[in-house]
């Protein structure tokens, strides 16, 4: 990044400035047909084309670029999950993440602030220990922290013990990060871009045509696009999706909502999140804090906000900063998500030849975006299920070997 700025500083040549290249019209035939232009999506179109060589890839996308979660997220990244398999996982993605500026020559404003998970009763400390000893031994920073500690770490936190649910102590993951979602999603869409995938948007795919087992095309609202592979990451779509190619997922989908108060001056810098309380607070570098909780209790395909999740989430934050409460919020919103039963994702082969699924993101997904990309890349190009997601597979249902990260996500995200 530093040197890019140098050259550009130093140079006459400036950068073109359409972001992305003009696209060609939809060809009836691709390599590789990607469903959904998130940012999921568009990593795993961008690891083809940069080191798989793969570069007729089409990503067709229904509405605009990355309009979907990857918008409306909150932008949490972490490692600290519980299960060793996930902490691997997100540990891979939090490095690519770190690195994703200059690899993506890009500015993704990524931020590492530190993640506070707050302990309010016996039970959450006990939770927290597993998860610094798992964490540590899969080479996570985390660590459990007491009273003394947290109130350095955040003196803002009300640490009184005259509370409805007075803190006890915390789970430090001093790695944790924010980064500016829409700046990734642009990142991989241009570079892909450059690298010759093209990127349709405003193309829903409306059909799967399978035949003797394998994915022959994909039926979009602009025409019949046959691939020798697709793979579709679409997020609180993916069993609406995956039913198009037959195939049912163990998926249920529930609105996530969340919200951001006027810009204040820079007082918090680590991430907050209380299970508790189910809230999780952090403030953006322009000021504002963003808030967020856990799913709405039913299953919904809306993106409206409502008016008790916004009083309880308010509610619950003044609980941890009291003296936030003449603070003002700007907006809220929500997105669909996609609950698996184990709180972990469903990535890999479908079961029918030459479609993938990159699905069950649920309330986490934006953290894996990075490692998403490369994973599911080297599995399509390859045709063998990278190591890493092999215990992602969807056929964990059938054999009862389930992921369980309820625990670990819940209203950390
Ligand atoms: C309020 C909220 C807060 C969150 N906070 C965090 C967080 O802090 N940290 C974290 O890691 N994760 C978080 N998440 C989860 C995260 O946003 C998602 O898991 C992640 O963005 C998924 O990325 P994606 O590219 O798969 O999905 P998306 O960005 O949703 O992209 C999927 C795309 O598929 C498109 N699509 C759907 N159907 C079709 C079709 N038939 N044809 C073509 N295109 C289609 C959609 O239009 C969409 O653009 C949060 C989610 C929400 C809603």
């Amino acid at each position: 990044m530093t040197l890019t700025l140098l050259r550009l500083g130093l140079g006459r040549k400036r950068p073109p400035e359409r972001a992305l290249p003009a696209v060609p019209p939809l060809q009836p035939h691709y390599d590789v047909v990607v469903i959904g232009g998130g940012g999921h999506g568009l990593s795993i179109a961008y690891h083809l084309a940069r080191y798989h060589g793969i570069r007729n890839v089409a990503v067709l996308e229904r509405g605009y670029l990355a309009g979907g979660n990857t918008a409306r997220n909150t932008a949490v990244i972490r490692a600290n999950y519980i299960s060793p398999e996930a902490t691997t996982f997100y540990r891979e993605s939090l490095k690519l993440f770190q690195n994703m500026s200059d690899e993506l020559d890009f500015n993704i404003l990524f931020s590492v602030r530190g993640q506070l998970t707050l302990a309010h009763t016996d039970a959450s400390i006990r939770t927290f220990r597993q998860r610094a000893e798992v964490n540590t031994f899969m080479g996570v920073d985390s660590v459990m922290v007491e009273l003394d500690e947290i109130a350095k770490i955040c003196p803002q936190l009300d640490l009184s013990s005259h509370v409805r649910y007075p803190i006890q102590g915390g789970l430090w993951h001093p790695p944790g990060a924010i980064a500016r979602h829409d700046a990734v999603a642009w990142a991989y869409a241009r570079r892909a871009a450059e690298l010759g995938v093209e990127i349709h948007t405003r193309t829903e795919v409306t059909g799967i045509e399978v035949e003797n087992g394998r994915v022959q095309a994909v039926r979009t609202a602009r025409g019949r696009v046959a691939c020798g592979a697709a793979v579709q990451a679409v997020a609180g779509w993916s069993s609406e999706v995956a039913r198009l190619a037959g195939i049912r997922l163990p998926i249920r989908s529930f609105p996530l909502q969340a919200m951001v108060s006027q810009p204040l001056k820079p007082f918090l810098d680590p991430l907050i999140s209380s299970a508790q309380l189910h809230c999780y607070v952090s403030q953006t570098p322009r000021g504002e804090l963003v808030i967020g909780g856990g799913s709405d209790p039913y299953p919904l395909y809306r993106t409206r906000s409502t008016l008790d999740l916004k009083e309880s989430l308010i509610a619950h934050t003044l609980e941890l900063f009291p003296f936030l409460a003449r603070v003002k919020l700007l907006r809220q919103w929500a997105g669909v998500t996609d609950m698996t039963p184990d709180y972990s994702p469903i990535m890999g082969p479908s079961g029918i030849a030459g479609y993938y699924l990159d699905a069950g993101w649920g309330t986490w997904g934006f953290k894996a975006t990075a490692i998403c990309g490369k994973t599911m890349a080297a599995t399509i190009a390859s045709g063998t299920t990278d190591p890493l997601i092999t215990r992602f597979a969807l056929d964990r249902f059938k054999t009862y070997s389930q992921v369980n990260e309820m625990g670990a996500t819940a209203a950390s995200h």
